[in-house]
This record gives C-alpha cells, sequence and structure tokens, in this order.
C-alpha cells in the first residue's frame, strides 16, 4: 500500500529503523529502538480506558 498524497497526516517514520512511530505526549516514540523525537506540538494522547498496559 502506498500513501502518495497522505503525507499531512501520516504517521512519522523512524529514520533509523523505518517503522511507525507511535505518539506520545511530547513526541514520537519508536517501537523498535525506542527513540524519541520531541515536536512543538505533539499528537494529541491516546485515551485511556483503565490501567496503563505499559508495565513499567
Ligand atoms: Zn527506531
Amino acid at each position: 500500500m502506498t500513501y502518495a498524497d497522505d503525507l499531512g497526516s501520516t504517521e512519522p517514520r523512524c529514520p533509523d529503523c523505518g517503522v511507525v512511530m507511535r505518539g506520545e505526549e511530547g513526541g514520537w516514540t519508536c517501537p523498535s529502538c525506542r527513540r524519541f523525537d520531541p515536536v512543538e506540538q505533539g499528537p494529541l494522547p491516546p485515551s485511556f480506558e483503565g490501567p496503563s498496559i505499559h508495565g513499567g
């Protein structure tokens, strides 16, 4: 699948791994290498339903 004209809402990719980075509060985090790219206006944090899944 290709997203040629959908860069406006496409999630950024890790420059090291090339995987889609996950939106975190204040930036983007690579789920592979844990690289964190801070941004001035980060994406809205996902709606938390219940306790955090990430234990520790
Ligand atoms: Zn990475």
